[in-house]
């Protein structure tokens, strides 16, 4: 408690200008630090000149200076790095622990990836260069929109789409002008109860009209309630395969032709396609669309949030009506941008998130014919998982797991302990906590996926530990309440922090 104490103390002083405050630990060499602001101190400065450039040095100095409004701290050189580094000792990543979030496939990030990202004529193309200099990068978005159709097995691709959301609206958008095209205005998407939030939010958004479907108890559509609601109006189907309970869809085309029959699109939510890349072809499946997020299956890091990327692969139902423009190849193998015949126009300015197609690319390349071992490793480590607490916890279906296993809460909920006290206590053993209370047709759903990235010895350690936490929520240990307890930050209300973030949180 004294490094709490020193901590209140020093923040006592802080208030005044004039007063940097000291890091204090609090747990080893993981220090708190706070607010870059606060470090300031008037007259401090990061750069320094020799002696014959003073007026350069105080010119620049004033200008900051009289820059008021900008509010930039005053800090040295040494100080704005120890600042960042101890800011980073904060993060949990990758490249710390296994990162277990269901559906969002948290991958490792090869080295490759940001070591060719990172070469000048890549780093520093500018996405208003004319097309004539800008080949290599053309070059590389032509390959990945091919690379993407040979694996999908579908004709066409837009890769301008921001993340997966984006994607869908894209898709949405799509599946619109294919009907408008038409003479129609169908005004209704079906939706599984068991879809992503973001299904319902992206239809709603595209001006749809949203009807739900249920799914039976092993996880996938209920025909029989897709016969029933399959009406003139349908614009078409939005599903998610393999879907959140990480069931594959095994109907999917019966589904297809179900909808097609009543001139319906299928859409399907891509996002979990780490579970069959290089094991399936959506071509067969019947599919129309699918949005297939760049940052997740491919490798884009993304935790907090992005940039993300999306591809967007279309039937030729759809192809025509693209996101212009498309990168294509002349005869003299020089690369250009031409538009689809009825393109919806422009979703995203330049070529996209360029970053994150570059490492999709060498993603790609880098596994060559390979890909396929994706899927069967990520599918197997989930199912190591599976088996591994199947006892202790209460599996959400009966059926196969793809690439992540989703449990409900019924098991632990007599202990009087939720899926949130689970979740709170992993943090104390170095873990980050899996998805929780999603998909919300689980009750207090725990939804694990491990990805191809990790160790059996890894996964193993890290269902002892989820053994570990249900023994003892099974023997009332009280102290699970309060969980974690070697955090900074303990429970907070997440509800509210997420409304009205209080970012100086050692300061208050
Ligand atoms: C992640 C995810 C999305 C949304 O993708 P973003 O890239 O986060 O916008 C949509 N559907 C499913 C099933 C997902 O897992």
């Amino acid at each position: 408690m004294l490094t709490e104490e020193r901590a209140t103390s020093v923040n006592a002083n802080s208030n005044g200008n004039d007063q940097t405050r000291l890091s204090v630990t609090r747990n080893g060499q993981i220090y708190e630090e706070p607010l870059i602001f606060e470090r300031s101190h008037p007259g401090r400065v990061g750069f320094s000149f020799p002696e014959d450039d003073q007026g350069l040095e105080h010119e620049l100095g004033d200008f900051l200076r009289e820059e008021d409004s900008l509010h930039l701290p005053e800090v040295s050189e040494p100080e704005v790095v120890r600042h960042f580094t101890r800011l980073s000792t904060w993060n949990y990543g990758i490249d710390l622990n296994l990162y277990p979030l269901g559906s969002c496939s948290m991958k490792y990030n090869p080295r490759i990836n940001e070591e060719i990202a990172g070469l000048p004529h890549f780093r520093d193309a500018h996405p208003s260069l004319p097309v004539a200099y800008s080949q290599d990068v053309l070059k590389v978005v032509y390959e990945l929109q091919d690379m993407i159709c040979q694996l999908t097995d579908m004709p066409a691709v837009t890769l301008q789409p921001a993340a997966g959301a984006h994607g869908e609206l894209t898709g949405l958008f799509l599946m619109q002008a294919y009907h408008r095209k038409k003479g129609q205005e169908r005004k209704v998407i079906l939706v599984p109860d068991s879809a992503h939030g973001t299904n319902p939010a992206s239809c709603t958004l595209a001006g749809y009209d949203v009807k739900e479907l249920k799914s039976t108890r092993q996880g996938l559509l209920d025909l029989d309630d897709l016969k029933q609601n399959l009406t003139p109006d349908v614009a078409g189907l939005m599903i998610t395969n393999p879907n959140t309970v990480g069931v594959f869809e095994t109907n999917i085309r019966a589904i297809a032709d179900l909808l097609h029959a009543n001139d319906s699109l299928l859409y399907m939510d891509g996002a979990n396609y780490n579970a069959i890349i290089g094991q399936a072809s959506l071509g067969k499946m019947g599919v129309d669309v699918s949005h297939l997020n760049l940052h997740k299956t491919f490798s884009t890091p993304h935790g907090g949030g992005g940039p993300g990327g999306a591809a967007v692969v279309v039937s030729d139902r759809l192809k025509d009506f693209l996101p212009g423009p498309q990168v294509t190849r002349a005869k003299d193998e020089s690369y250009a941008l031409e538009s689809a015949e009825f393109s919806i126009g422009r979703m995203k300015s330049g070529l996209g998130h360029f970053g994150v197609l570059l490492r999709a690319c060498i993603f790609i390349r880098s596994h060559g014919n390979q890909m396929g071992a994706i899927a069967e490793h990520a599918v197997l480590n989930a199912n190591i998982v599976r088996k591994n607490l199947e006892e202790q916890f209460q599996l959400a279906s009966d059926n196969d797991s793809m690439h992540e296993v989703v449990f409900s809460d019924s098991k632990q909920k007599k202990t009087g302990f939720s899926t949130m006290d689970l979740a709170k206590a992993l943090i104390d053993y170095g873990y980050h906590p899996p998805t929780v209370y999603f998909p919300l047709s689980v009750h207090g759903a725990i939804m694990i996926e491990p990805t191809e990235s990790e160790s059996p010895e890894t996964l193993d350690h890290f269902s002892e530990v989820m053994k570990d936490i249900a023994a003892r929520m099974q023997a009332g240990d009280s102290d699970l309440s309060a969980a974690p307890h070697r955090a900074f930050v303990t429970r907070i209300d997440e509800a509210t922090a997420a409304r009205n973030p209080v970012l100086n949180y050692f300061t208050k």
